[in-house]
């Protein structure tokens, strides 16, 4: 099997034979395979709910799955920087049950 160097595979992270799509915490900031976040999204009301299945309207943020990464983000309000607007703290605690019912 051909591979190319690290340095081909750095300059072209989207191309790797991964195919899980990179997202980003709004917690912690770090980029993870998005199955492995919890996908929130901004409905066309404008409500902000936990995304299930694979509703793919309106805008998407994502956080780990891990109470550090929520209140890191419930802290410095991830949520609400994501969808440009003021998220309710009830969306963080709808994420807090999801976590914890895992
Ligand atoms: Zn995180």
């Amino acid at each position: 099997m051909k591979r190319q160097s690290h340095l081909m595979e750095k300059l072209q992270p989207v191309k790797k034979s991964n195919r899980t799509p990179q997202r980003r915490c709004v917690g912690c900031g770090n980029s993870f395979d998005q199955n492995e976040l919890i996908r929130v999204r901004k409905a066309q009301d404008g409500s902000v709910v936990v995304a299930t299945g694979r509703d793919e309207a309106g805008r998407s943020a994502y956080i780990c799955k891990n109470v550090a990464c929520l209140e890191a983000a419930r802290k410095k309000r991830g949520f609400d920087r994501s969808f440009r607007c003021a998220v309710s703290q009830k969306i963080y605690d709808k994420i807090m049950e999801e976590l914890l019912s895992k």
